[in-house]
């Protein structure tokens, strides 16, 4: 059996979580692919530097040098063998200095494109990418960083909440994260964005990740796909506003789209889509927590007439 397991932000922000996560892809039994989103804060640091470089191209350097020191220091606390941490600056440097052109670009154009603005705000998962594989490499893990809108993420032209093309997927997408696992190879592939029909940049929309490991699951047949967050699932109010929430152990597809297509944080709202033709499950699960609370989510939940399960806004 093949798991896709997506690790957000929040599950990669510093060395310790870092670590956290490479433990618990450590323990798997199964082939495993990971999906990530980008390092906590860094597509909100993007969003911001498109507007500041919009304003002035004298904000672009210091942009791209907070985005550097950033991703460095996660490297250097993270990588213990120099040689990789350099192949791995390497890879990071070279993203960052095209992230910084287009940073120019619009600056000296005054103006942006939807599909630019995709192109940009993927950064972040790329670095994410090659920073989870080194440190998997570090840890005796093969890994490799596997860039979406290069291995066949196909999806329509949509440029910032774009949906997959099945059929594409299925087939190249499916080429790319086989040849790797064939390897012996863990593929860490970017979450969040594709490749359009034509060739352009494409993301998913804000916190997209979760689809995008979807996505993966549907092109693999995965047997399970599992989200892996700060969070023990879906609950049955907001925690932070109501004291006694519990967690839900038991989702339809229908009812966690919906919970999370009115407000609920924890879902993509979109993730499963690809998933509900086969009833691939999803597992909810909590990188502090890692043996217990998990929501499950698949074709049928459970019915109870006189109760509401939750409540969301
Ligand atoms: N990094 C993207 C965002 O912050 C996608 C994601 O987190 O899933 O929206
Ligand atoms: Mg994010």
């Amino acid at each position: 059996m093949i798991k896709v397991m997506k690790f957000g932000g929040g599950c990669l922000k510093g060395p310790e979580s870092f670590f956290q996560t490479r433990e618990i892809i450590k323990g798997e039994k199964s082939r495993t692919i990971i999906v990530v989103s980008a390092v906590s804060g860094v597509t909100d640091k993007l969003v911001e530097s498109i507007a500041m470089a919009l304003s002035s191209e004298k904000h672009v350097p210091l942009q791209i040098r907070i985005l550097r020191e950033l991703h460095q220091k996660l490297c250097e606390d993270t990588v213990k063998d120099a040689a990789r941490g350099r192949t791995l600056m390497l890879a990071i440097n070279k993203r960052l200095a095209k992230l910084e052109r287009l940073l120019y670009g619009i600056a000296y154009t005054q103006e942006i494109s939807d599909y630019l603005r995709a192109d940009i705000v993927s950064y972040g998962e790329r670095f994410t990418a090659f920073l989870l594989a080194a440190v998997l490499e570090d840890g005796g893990i093969p890994a490799m960083a596997v860039e979406a809108d290069k291995a066949g993420m196909i999806t329509d032209d949509n440029p910032n909440n774009a949906t997959m093309i099945a059929a594409r997927v299925k087939k190249e997408l499916r080429e790319s994260l086989m040849e790797t696992l064939e390897k012996g190879t863990v593929p860490v592939l970017t979450g969040f964005l594709g490749r359009s029909r034509h060739g352009r940049v494409t993301t998913f929309g804000r916190n997209g990740s979760d689809y995008s490991a979807a996505v993966a699951a549907f092109a693999v047949d995965a047997g399970r796909l599992e989200i892996w967050k700060e969070v023990d699932g879906f609950m049955t109010a907001d925690p932070r506003m109501v004291k006694t929430a519990m967690r839900i152990a038991r989702l339809s597809y229908y009812e966690a789209a919906e919970l999370s297509y009115f407000g609920a944080k924890v879902l993509h709202p979109r993730t499963v889509e690809p998933l509900q033709a086969k009833g691939t499950p999803i597992f909810i699960r909590n990188i502090n927590n890692p043996k217990k609370g998990t929501t499950e989510i698949v074709q049928r939940g459970f019915e109870t007439a006189d109760v509401i399960k939750s409540v969301t806004c």
